[in-house]
């Protein structure tokens, strides 16, 4: 059977697909992940409509539009030359140009790359606004770099790039390891090369374009999705006790909004421990946190030597009693034996901050315990929807202030959440998120795919 024949009519046969997707993608698990985890909830929809098969809107959607790969030389403090590898993967731009981060981890591969661009094409169809999906990044380890080599290595990768990105065509943003400081350099490299000033990277100090509520929106934007995930089952944040994982830029905000609507957070992680807090962290413990000189881990041990709390070396906070977690920190990080220990604890309600941080276990796990998951690509849409609210804000030369763009952005994750319940519901009164999100973002691309004909 040919693989036209395979994926139209009658039904779509989703073994051949998977068999298909992992022949022509070998090795690229983290993609086929979430190629997958979006499959299984939308193939009744696949079954019902024969245009999507006919139009075969999986297929075309499992293979980027393009992906940029290159090399980054760059000289490091004892004038050595160093290489590295930096990719873009313009995922789609059906719904407007790519939009999404860049990572600088030794884990990224052309395979992360790929399912976070996957996954961001259809978190900002949810957002509402006109962003498709891209992301980019490099094996680049920051972990120990000073602070020229961090320039000298953001200049080098902007100079293999800027010839792909434009405020109309593609807009990377931050994400792991890729913040102000790091925004900062790749812009100034992108402003000098491209002879003009335009919006083309979000995530900007307010003092060259940036936005108010960008820094927070990730982790604020999944605080305001989790209080409407409370309030559908008729519950509070108040007094609740909160996992959270990770102590980077989506982990510390979350946990400061947390904090100030009353509820507890008792743990924030990094990749060497967790440091748990029985009373809670409050906001002045999250303030040093984010503040603070130090980072991530460092900066949780430093608390944990001041007395503030208990570091479990090498440990993730998934063992501690719990009634919400909040993994974010990476892909994969919460296995099924974790989410286990979190249902036998009394754990109710998972919004994923990070992208893609449960493993297909653990969502399996959460299912049959009832647990409500909030997948990333609902939760953690925040970020890019302030990111889309900055490239509007540099189109029209304007700064909107602090608390109009805070209201927006609970605005926008309330739709979010209406679409879910939307798509998600069930009869026995259950909301599955992850259902909810996946059919609406795919319904949004798929009309506009097909509506653009082929090409
Ligand atoms: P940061 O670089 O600010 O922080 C990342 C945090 O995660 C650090 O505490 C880091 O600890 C920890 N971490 C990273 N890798 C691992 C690992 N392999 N095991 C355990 N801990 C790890 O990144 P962000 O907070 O920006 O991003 C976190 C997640 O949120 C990512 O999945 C990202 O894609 C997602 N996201 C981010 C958005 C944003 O606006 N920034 C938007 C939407 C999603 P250590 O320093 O020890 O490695």
């Amino acid at each position: 059977m040919s693989t036209a024949e395979s994926f139209s009519a009658p039904g779509f046969d989703l073994p051949a697909f998977e068999e298909w997707l992992t022949m022509r993608t070998p090795g690229q698990t983290e993609f086929h992940q979430a190629v997958l985890e979006l499959l299984h909830d939308i193939e009744p929809l696949l079954q019902e409509r024969a245009e999507y098969r006919i139009q075969n809107v999986m297929q075309r959607l499992a293979e980027p539009d393009r992906i940029i790969s290159f090399r980054i030389t760059w000289v490091d403090d004892e004038g050595q030359v160093q290489v590295n590898r930096g990719w873009r993967v313009q995922h789609s731009g059906v719904i407007g140009p790519y939009k999404g981060g860049i990572r600088f981890h030794p884990t990224v591969s052309e395979s992360v790359l790929k399912f976070l661009a996957f996954e961001q094409t259809f978190k900002n169809a949810l957002t509402g606004l006109a962003m498709g999906g891209g992301k980019g990044g490099s094996d680049f380890d920051p972990r120990g770099r000073s602070d020229g080599e961090i320039m000298r290595f953001c200049q080098g990768f902007m100079r293999e790039l800027h010839r792909h990105i434009g405020a109309t065509t593609d807009i990377p943003a931050g994400d792991i390891n890729v913040g102000s400081r790091e925004i900062g350099y790749l812009f100034g490299e992108y402003r000098r090369l491209a002879n003009h000033f335009d919006g083309t990277l979000t995530g900007k100090n307010l003092e060259f374009g940036g936005s108010h509520v960008r820094l927070e929106a990730t982790g604020f934007g999944l605080v305001y999705f989790l209080q409407e995930m409370l309030k559908a089952a008729g519950e509070s944040l108040e007094g609740k006790q909160v996992l959270v994982s990770g102590a980077g830029n989506v982990a510390l905000h979350a946990a400061r909004k947390v904090a100030e609507l009353g509820g507890k957070v008792v743990s924030l992680s990094s990749s060497e421990g967790t440091l748990f807090v029985q009373d809670g962290f409050g906001t002045a413990d999250v303030d040093q946190l984010l503040h603070g000189e130090l980072r991530s881990g460092a900066a949780l041990r430093a608390l944990a030597e001041q007395g503030r709390g208990e570091w479990l070396a090498k440990q993730t906070p998934w063992s501690l009693p719990c009634q919400i977690a909040l993994p974010c920190a990476t892909q994969n990080e919460l296995e099924d034996g974790d989410a286990q220990t979190l249902a036998s604890q009394g754990c109710r309600f998972v919004a994923e901050g990070a992208n893609m941080p449960c493993t297909a276990a653990a969502l399996r796990v959460f299912e049959d315990a009832g647990i409500r998951h909030a997948p990333g690509k609902a939760s953690n849409a925040g970020g890019v929807a302030l990111s889309g609210l900055e490239m509007h804000q540099n189109a029209s030369f304007i700064s909107l202030p602090y608390d109009e763009l805070d209201v927006q952005l609970r605005a926008i994750m309330q739709r979010i959440h209406e679409k879910c319940v939307e798509h998600g519901s069930q009869n026995d009164g259950f909301i599955h998120y992850r259902r909810g999100a996946n059919i609406a973002g795919f319904e949004h691309v798929a009309k506009a795919l097909i509506a653009q004909g082929i090409g």
